[in-house]
């Protein structure tokens, strides 16, 4: 089956006809319906992430049907539809117990099976996953604590996009920052994780939100999912603009870029008593400055990962709220295309005219 695999950093990625074994104990093999192109798959590509595991098969967003299962699987069957999370859940562990799945501490984050294998390969030479999942092909292997079933029929072609942009944007807002109604929100970067991060202001009855991103065609995008105020930080100084904009400072202001001097102005936006939200991939070993006496006034600086995602709940009632017609996932979706045309999708998320380009597959 063929797969959009990373070799090295800086060159665009082959799809290749790889080997996949069948799922083994506690594992489920899925047939890809769709797969979401996210920023952090680029991330790999520019080297803003070092991938630690080549060669890489691409992808952490997706859904699909369950087409085997290993032995002991009881969670899901052959002919389910599921979701991808990208953390797989053992549900025992310390953080699974409490609540906070995504920090799983049995699997942690990464790139082969728990045991260290992996299932992908090409002439006997094992090829890894990303985030443990690859959606950039057309089947995958996965542990079955990494899959959430969903209803039959649920329209997967947008529902893929749940398990990345839509949880990790408004699971920041409402799980981890947990933004009360009349809150104000400030939101630095709008691609597909920060629409959700507005997205998530207005389900959380935010007053104002303002979106800040330096292109205006995702200003554009901010304004369709919800946003009130916009700032073009090539413009004006955005902290500063927010602080008049809300009589002091946000109440929340979320990084949803991944550059340290974003999340200091982040963190300048904030009024006292205000928190700012790390969400965006900021490079290892990345350090950030912050005036001591700014967060003596009761501010916060908290990061969040994937939305501190509880998937088994959190997918569930986002598909719900799509199909009610209160949680928009068409208008991130700008276009479709095969999986031969990911490097003319990751060009197009370059040049900033798309917000999210979903691949799809023949799956199911
Ligand atoms: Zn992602
Ligand atoms: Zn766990």
């Amino acid at each position: 089956m063929k797969a959009a695999v990373l070799h090295e950093p800086g060159v665009p990625l082959p799809v290749e006809n790889l080997d996949l074994e069948e799922p083994r104990q506690g594992e489920v093999s899925v047939d890809l319906v769709a797969a979401g192109v996210c920023h952090s798959d680029y991330h790999y590509i520019d080297g803003h992430i070092q991938p630690r595991s080549l060669p890489l098969v691409m992808g952490h967003e997706g859904a699909g049907i369950v087409s085997a299962v290993g032995p002991g699987v009881q969670s899901v069957n052959p002919g389910d539809s599921i979701i991808f999370s990208m953390d797989a859940m053992c549900g025992y562990c310390r953080n699974c117990t409490v609540g906070r799945p995504a920090l799983c501490e049995t699997y942690g984050r990464s790139a082969t099976m728990p045991d260290g294998t992996t299932r992908f390969s090409r002439d006997g030479k094992p090829y890894y996953q990303s985030n443990g999942v690859g959606t950039f092909t057309e089947r995958t292997v996965v542990p079955a604590d990494s899959v959430v079933k969903v209803p039959d029929g649920s329209p997967l072609e947008k529902a893929c996009l749940i398990g990345c942009a839509v949880i990790t944007g408004v699971g920041s807002v409402v799980n981890r920052a947990k933004v009360e109604a009349g809150s104000t929100v400030a939101v630095f970067g709008c691609g597909g994780v920060g629409l959700n991060v507005i997205q998530g202001a207005v389900l959380a009855s935010a007053a104002r939100i303002i979106a800040v991103d330096k292109v205006d065609f995702k200003l554009t995008k901010a304004e369709e999912m919800g946003a009130t105020h916009f700032v073009n930080p090539d413009k004006e100084d955005a902290a500063q603009r927010i602080i008049e904009l809300t009589d002091g400072g946000a109440d929340y202001a979320f990084e949803v870029v991944g550059f340290p001097a974003v999340l200091e102005q982040v963190f300048r936006s904030v009024r006292p008593g205000g928190t700012a939200v790390m969400v965006g991939v900021q490079p290892p070993d990345s350090k950030i400055t912050i005036d001591a006496w700014d967060l003596l006034m009761d501010r916060s600086l908290i990061g969040a990962y994937h939305g501190a995602a509880r998937p088994r709940v959190d997918f569930l009632w986002l598909l719900e709220l799509y199909q009610q017609g209160r949680l928009k996932l068409d208008e991130l979706i700008t276009r479709y295309r095969p999986l031969d045309e990911i490097n003319e999708a990751f060009d197009d998320m370059n040049k900033g005219v798309v917000a999210r380009t979903v691949l799809t597959f023949n799956g199911g």
